[in-house]
């Protein structure tokens, strides 16, 4: 082994996940490295709704971040989504504040705040591979040109692919509880209101369900997700699956007729959690996707991804202050996270199992939500 750079915590994956865990660590006074395999501006296959879980966190971090989300200038408020089935409408107000952001844009702002904002140690350009854990800690190396990195702690924030997780966790694919997912922008979609995103339901296409989220100067984000178990299942092809939804539901087929097409349909899973996964151990801690945190109902990965890394960045400072890296003491970690969204997931992911199998329950919402009181009861509740 050549010359080994050492750290305090390395930070593998800089999506909102990492990003979030090295601005939470801003004031540890640790020696912080993140690297990501790409370099900023990046995209990411993604619905680019931005959930009120991610600014509640920002903001809990430092108001000084979310003053800077505040004015930033690439987001869009979202204050309603419209859900349809059929020839019924549901209309939803948020609660929460809540956004729709080219994912190209939010990521790079979060991004540019580490940057600015912490004495991280940014590598882009930069895959990781090989985890080995020794004694005296973690090692690191880069794919490509073998570098080896050192740390007491490494954090796994690399996504649904995640090596670490792979590598640590022996995570594998389990295609009941990831959903396979496309998306494309689009301008010239009509019917589409400000500040308002739409859901689309088609009784064929069960379980799964299509968005269009918009965004700037007459643009969209339209995407179609489906557990991936089913698709394997029926055997889909989920690219030609999305254009046939469009096509086969009526108020869609209408509102795509003028519609083009901007770049490419592209694919991309979803590890929900509807199944709990290890998320750390000895030396390591799983953040963001990296962790399968994805809401099974929603389909929002965003909010979960930043909540765990300020939690993560919690628990790198006791095991610091404690000078104690062992799986046992981390394990604060796991409960601490699924203290806060261990009884929602559960939820979730009923309603995610349940409605499939009886869409009439889709029927009963919409009665029920007829009441303004008993509406304004279930969106104080869920959103
Ligand atoms: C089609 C689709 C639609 C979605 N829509 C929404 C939505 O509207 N709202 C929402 O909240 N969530 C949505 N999600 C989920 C959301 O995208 C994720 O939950 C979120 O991106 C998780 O953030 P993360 O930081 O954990 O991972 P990521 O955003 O995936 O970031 C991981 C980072 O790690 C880097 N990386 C990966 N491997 C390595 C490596 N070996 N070495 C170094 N770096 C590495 C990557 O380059 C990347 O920058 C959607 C997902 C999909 C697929």
């Amino acid at each position: 082994m050549g010359e080994v750079i050492t750290y305090d915590v390395i930070i593998v994956g800089a999506g909102p996940a990492g990003c979030t865990c090295a601005l939470a660590l801003k004031n540890a006074n640790l020696k912080v490295a993140l690297f990501d395999k790409n370099s900023f501006p990046r995209d990411k296959v993604c619905g680019d709704a931005i959930p009120s879980r991610a600014i509640k966190t920002l903001n809990n971090i430092s108001p000084q971040f979310g003053e800077a989300f505040k004015s930033f200038k690439e987001k869009y408020v979202t204050t309603k989504t419209r859900m349809f089935y059929g020839k019924r409408l549901m209309n939803f107000e948020w609660v929460g504040e809540a956004y729709t952001c080219a994912r190209i844009d939010f990521d790079n702002f979060l991004f540019s705040l580490v940057r600015n904002n912490t004495s991280t140690d940014v590598y882009q350009n930069t895959s990781m591979g090989d985890v080995v854990m020794e004694e005296n800690g973690a090692y690191i190396k880069d794919k490509k040109n073998g570098s080896v990195y050192k740390a007491k702690m490494i954090v796994g924030a690399d996504g649904a692919h995640s090596v670490v997780a792979k590598q640590l966790a022996n995570r594998t694919l389990d295609r009941k509880h990831h959903v396979g997912s496309v998306r494309a922008y689009y301008s010239n979609v009509s019917n589409t209101l400000n500040n308002t995103t739409d859901i689309y339901l088609n009784k064929k296409f069960f379980p799964s369900y299509l968005w269009v989220f918009p965004l700037h100067d007459n643009t969209a984000n339209v995407g179609f997700g489906m557990l991936s178990s089913e698709i394997a299942k029926r055997k889909l092809n989920i690219k030609k699956t999305f254009h046939e939804f469009i096509a086969e539901t009526p108020e869609l087929a209408e509102r795509f007729k003028d519609a083009t097409q901007l770049g490419e349909l592209e694919g991309f899973g979803l590890p929900l959690g509807s199944k709990r996964v290890q998320v750390s151990g000895d030396k390591f801690i799983l953040i963001g996707d990296a962790a399968s945190l994805i809401d099974p109902t929603s389909g929002q990965g965003i909010g979960n991804a930043m909540l765990s890394a300020k939690l993560a960045a919690d628990q790198i400072g006791r095991c610091f202050k404690e000078n104690n890296f062992s799986a046992g003491f981390i394990q604060q970690y796991d409960k601490k996270l699924y203290k806060e969204i261990g009884v929602e997931m559960k939820l979730k992911s009923f309603v995610q199992r349940i409605v499939p199998k009886m869409p009439f329950l889709i029927d009963w919402y919409y009665w029920v939500t007829r009441s303004a009181t008993l509406k304004k009861l279930l969106q104080n509740k869920w959103y």
